[in-house]
């Protein structure tokens, strides 16, 4: 790719509707790639491991109103810091995890605002809920009063062709509604994090709230 990090960005955010949020997949980009497009405008980054993402956001301290979202699949012994360092987390992709997030969110006093994990279709190379376990959850997930869960993040199975990814994300939707009417306390379907650089403009056209683009606002991460 031979533009620039921030001629990407404008290009891209002047494609997406205003009401959806471009989250910067900033996993494997140095620091300074990170600048540049706070340069351009973005306030949301994501990471998928802990230990690389807390050298960056050291790194970048003094651009305190970054907000931080965690896209990775997060095993129990880092949720701890996983909470600590980030105010979003899109990956909650099972009951126990969920359960450990809202026991240490108590305890350190703080309300993450997290996404449900789903696959809608079955996919054994990634984690979350299958649709009737999260339903079978969503009771006890109500309770866990320390988490905001504002909706579902859902990654189609690879080798699907557009229609076939537009209607993994259209059901993701439709999921999101129907536990939206089903008019739970606590839990909140707002959201739906869903699109990532081969496929945004599907996921927008099924209603995404946020995307969650890394190699088309980063080039290839090798
Ligand atoms: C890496 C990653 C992305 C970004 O992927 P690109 O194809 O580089 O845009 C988005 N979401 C998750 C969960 C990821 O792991």
């Amino acid at each position: 790719m031979n533009s620039s990090i921030s001629e990407r960005i404008v290009s891209i955010r002047s494609s997406l509707p205003t009401s959806v949020k471009l989250i910067a997949v900033s996993k494997q980009v140095p620091a300074q790639a990170i600048r540049s497009a706070y340069s351009a405008g973005i306030r949301d980054f994501a990471e998928s491991r802990i230990q690389e993402a807390a050298s960056k956001q050291a790194e970048l301290q003094d651009l305190p109103d970054i907000t931080w979202h965690f896209i990775g699949h997060l095993q129990s012994n880092k949720a701890k810091k996983a909470i600590e360092q980030f105010p979003w987390i899109h990956s909650v992709d099972n009951l126990k995890l969920a359960q450990r997030l809202d026991q240490l969110a108590q305890q350190l006093g703080v309300s993450p605002q997290v996404c449900l994990q789903v696959k809608i279709l079955p996919d054994p190379n990634k984690s979350g809920w299958s649709v009737p376990e999260l339903l079978a959850d969503l009771p006890t997930l109500d309770q866990y009063k320390n988490l905001q869960i504002q909706g579902l993040m859902t990654i189609p199975p690879s080798g699907l062709n557009d229609p076939e990814i537009l209607n993994v994300f259209n059901l993701n939707r439709e999921l999101a509604k129907k536990i939206q009417e089903q008019n739970w306390s606590h839990i909140k379907m707002q959201h739906l994090s869903m699109g990532m650089s081969g496929d945004y403009e599907l996921a927008v056209q099924a209603g995404a709230t946020m995307v969650r683009l890394g190699t088309i606002l980063f080039g290839d991460r090798s």
